[in-house]
């Protein structure tokens, strides 16, 4: 069977963040802002992790797939698409023109399509609920493939999946920068969901129980990217990576052990790091970790069911790395319904006072499928996904209004970009790596 993965795509989406349900970085208006914007789509870009296991899995039963970069395949038997949010618009004209203009079954895939079903039902014939996948691991021919809401088996071992296949993407362009140094960069994943409960976070979104593989088997997986694809960074895309400390510390030995020299980075949350930890991670290559610090606002986060690290213990994580030579990724939520515009400026202040290397901040969103999205519901204002990207406020908030909000989340970003603490970092750390 012939078979398209379709990828409806804009500089600057990242449709892999967000726990699949996609992101951009849209700024504001200001020079500064614009110019944050194109640093930004000029140093990232991402493959969806799905489409690589998808590729790697109908490619090994013989399919012939090919990824369709805002594209219809017009000779495709069936057209698969992660549905998204931020381009949510776009991709439903994609599906109209598919049904209309090719016989092609459809058959979506991710955490969109399996929390909203019903937004899609007219026009597909497929919706997999879950694991994206389970069905395609069990089915030889595809024209077996059910009709309707179907509930994927879960991937109980994700090591009985193959390793992603990349050739069907530009895999050279894939880049991480500034987070990473080195290119070509590729993904990859140690485990699946996580066990913490924060009510807003999409990557709990489809209930699932955590999933973590086999040390070798990374290790294996790390050496075919390096070996076959050239690549020579790699990011992790566990929800939170040193959730079991005895696995990364068996894994970064075995990286140690080996001839790998990549330049890693993961996600993980700063209560599940310590400097020993840190000092191993070190050692295998690690150059980069994510860190969520959401907000100084901790009524506002243990109300959302997120349980923040200690103060103490997060400024002596980021510290300690960054006095390493790890850069930090810091996150940061703006707009939590409980939050002023005392407490968004004090989340601001204090994103100075860390100084990670990096720093993000998005609006508060209420992910369709989250516990969030129901609690909030009855004040969201804005319907349209496509605003639902991290850079647009839905809801409204008790104590600041849209208007408010967006233009804190410009400053946020372009006081921290455009910052002696930031800039300073950013020089030594360009000369660090010409010397
Ligand atoms: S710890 Fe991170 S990944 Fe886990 S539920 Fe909270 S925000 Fe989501």
């Amino acid at each position: 069977m012939r078979v398209s993965l379709l990828d409806v795509y804009v500089a600057g989406d990242n449709r892999d963040y967000n726990g699949g349900y996609g992101t951009t970085f849209s700024v504001g208006s200001s020079f500064r802002a614009r110019l944050l914007e194109v640093a930004r789509k000029k140093g990232e870009y991402f493959p969806l992790l799905t489409y690589g296991y998808l590729a790697a899995i109908l490619k090994e039963n013989g399919h012939d797939v090919t990824l369709d970069i805002n594209r219809i395949r017009a000779d495709a038997d069936l057209v698969i698409l992660q549905a998204s949010l931020i381009r949510h618009n776009e991709e439903f004209q994609y599906l109209k023109r598919i049904r209309s203009e090719t016989n092609a079954r459809i058959c979506l895939v991710g955490p969109l399509a399996s929390t909203t079903p019903d937004a899609f039902r007219t026009c597909v014939d497929t919706i997999v609920s879950g694991d994206p996948e389970g069905p395609f691991l069990q089915l030889r021919r595809l024209e077996d493939l059910p009709l309707g809401v179907i509930a994927s088996s879960r991937v109980d071992d994700l090591d009985d999946l193959p390793f992603p296949d990349w050739g069907v993407y530009e895999y050279k362009t894939f880049s991480q920068s500034p987070i990473f140094k080195r290119k070509p960069t590729a993904f990859i994943q140690g485990s699946r969901s996580c066990p913490y409960l924060c009510n807003y976070c999409p990557y709990i979104a489809i209930k699932k129980s955590y999933r973590i593989r086999r040390v070798g088997k990374v290790l294996e997986e790390l050496k075919q990217l390096s070996a076959h694809y050239g690549v020579r960074a790699v990011m992790f895309r566990d929800p939170v990576f040193s959730l079991n400390r005895k696995w990364v510390i068996e894994l970064c030995e075995s990286i140690k052990k080996s001839s790998l020299d990549l330049e890693l980075g993961c996600e993980t949350r700063a209560d599940r790091l310590d400097e020993e930890l840190i000092d191993r991670m070190y050692e295998a290559g690690f150059r980069a970790i994510k860190i969520g610090i959401e907000s100084t606002n901790y009524d506002a986060l243990r109300a959302h069911k997120r349980s923040p690290p200690a103060i103490g213990h997060q400024e002596k994580i980021v510290s300690y790395c960054e006095s390493k030579g790890i850069r930090i990724v810091a996150f940061f939520i703006l707009g939590l319904p409980e939050d002023t515009p005392a407490t968004v400026r004090q989340t601001i202040r204090y994103s100075h006072h860390l100084n990670p290397s990096l720093a993000n901040f998005t609006i508060c969103t209420p992910i369709p499928g989250t516990e969030f999205y129901e609690e909030v519901k009855d004040r969201i204002f804005n319907h349209n996904y496509n605003d639902y990207d991290n850079f647009n406020p839905v809801f409204h908030l008790d104590h600041l209004t849209s208007e408010q909000l967006k233009k804190y989340q410009e400053e946020a970003l372009v006081s921290f970009y455009f910052r002696f603490g930031f800039l300073k970092k950013y020089l030594r750390s360009a000369i660090w790596q010409r010397s």
